[in-house]
């Protein structure tokens, strides 16, 4: 079977998962482009055979030629073209974050409990990631014991003039916090946001960086560098502290050089090529799963659970205070069934 796509936003993601669709995977063609630039979705549609560009979303999500959505624009606008398409029972694919309100994310929960089927994957794209997947079987295995700490980084070398200060959180820390309750297998129960000194090359806007504490159900303390002038490059980091040991991520660059009396190693310039082989997978992972009809990878209860820690942090920077996650029980719908690469482990997640 060959998936129809329609992919809805074709900014700098969505022009990529649009390459990929249409090149290196297999099992999908790219039928239909959605933007609210016209001009960006005819000069996308152009370049693939046969495709054709729509003004909106909802236009894309009806047609008949579309099997499945790939939602890539902007978080604010997530929400009704996911709903959309649940309602028109065609499987999508949702950049992150979900929504960026837990309230927007919860319509979403209910039209899909609603439907009764998964039908929603979150772009969660870490945990299809070598080195994070290397990370957790380490954690799954037993090797270090029961982790107690976790130390994470997560710096860009800059953002656009349109990052607005709680995109701090909503769209880059929501990465960290997943790949946290994805890691322990746990939710996430309080957080607090503490700021160090202004970056003084940040954009006045924005208070840069930023430190979050994270608490899970079972105790463990996630601290969370959100860094996005950090000028250098593209770089993540993450270790895990446990009873008996620490594993953390290996160095993201191939090659290590020694010469001059030095030795340097490239650090990535973004996310492209950061992710570049997680962004393969998922998407291989996602088209696989519309060929079989059901949903699988980051669900939409990851992106709502995602999305109730992300307000308690957006309220936590604001009063600087420690804030409760407010989380209702997981519904049924979203129990967890054989371990998988993507899925949590087994204890609550
Ligand atoms: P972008 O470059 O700004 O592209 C978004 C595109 O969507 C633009 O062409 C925009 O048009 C268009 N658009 C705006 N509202 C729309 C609507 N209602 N319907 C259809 N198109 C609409 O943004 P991006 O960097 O690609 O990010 C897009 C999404 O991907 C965000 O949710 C972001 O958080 C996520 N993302 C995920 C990762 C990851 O690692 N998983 C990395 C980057 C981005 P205008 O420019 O005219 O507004």
């Amino acid at each position: 079977m060959t998936v129809r796509v329609g992919v809805i936003g074709a900014g700098v993601i969505g022009a990529d998962h649009i390459r990929r669709l249409s090149g290196g995977l297999t099992g999908a063609v790219v039928v239909a482009v959605a933007d609210t630039d016209a001009e960006r979705a005819q000069r996308q549609a152009s370049e693939l055979p046969g495709a054709r560009a729509y003004g909106n979303g909802q236009e894309l999500i009806a047609s008949q030629d579309v099997d499945a959505v790939l939602v890539a624009s902007p978080g604010p606008t997530h929400e009704d073209d996911v709903v959309a398409s649940i309602a028109a029972g065609k499987q999508v694919f949702c950049e992150k974050p979900l929504a960026p309100t837990q309230a927007a994310c919860e319509r979403i929960l209910t039209a899909e409990m609603a439907c009764g089927r998964k039908l929603v994957q979150v772009g969660y794209m870490r945990r299809y990631d070598a080195a994070y997947r290397a990370l957790k079987s380490v954690i799954d295995d037993g090797t270090i014991g029961a982790p107690t700490l976790i130390h994470a980084a997560h710096r860009n070398p800059s953002v656009p003039d349109s990052y607005t200060a709680s995109m701090a959180i909503t769209d880059t820390a929501v990465h960290d916090i997943d790949v946290t309750r994805w890691l322990l297998g746990e939710e996430i129960v309080a957080t607090r946001v503490l700021r160090p000194r202004r970056n003084s090359l940040a954009a006045t806007h924005l208070a840069d960086p930023m430190i979050l504490l994270l608490e899970t159900e079972s105790g463990v303390l996630a601290d969370v560098e959100i860094n996005v002038n950090a000028g250098y490059g593209y770089d993540i980091r993450g270790e895990v502290v446990g009873e008996k040991g620490t594993a953390e991520l290996g160095d993201a660059s191939l090659v290590v050089v020694r010469g001059d009396g030095h030795q340097r190693s490239p650090v990535p310039a973004g996310w492209l090529e950061r992710f570049s082989g997680a962004y393969d997978l998922e998407l291989s992972d996602w088209i696989g799963s519309v060929a079989m009809g059901k949903a699988t990878g980051p669900s939409t209860w990851d992106g709502y659970a995602i999305s109730a820690v992300s307000d308690a942090a957006i309220a936590a920077a604001s009063s600087g205070e420690r804030v409760v996650v407010s989380l209702p029980e997981r519904p049924a719908l979203y129990a967890i069934g054989p371990l998988s690469a993507t899925s949590g482990r087994q204890r609550r997640q």
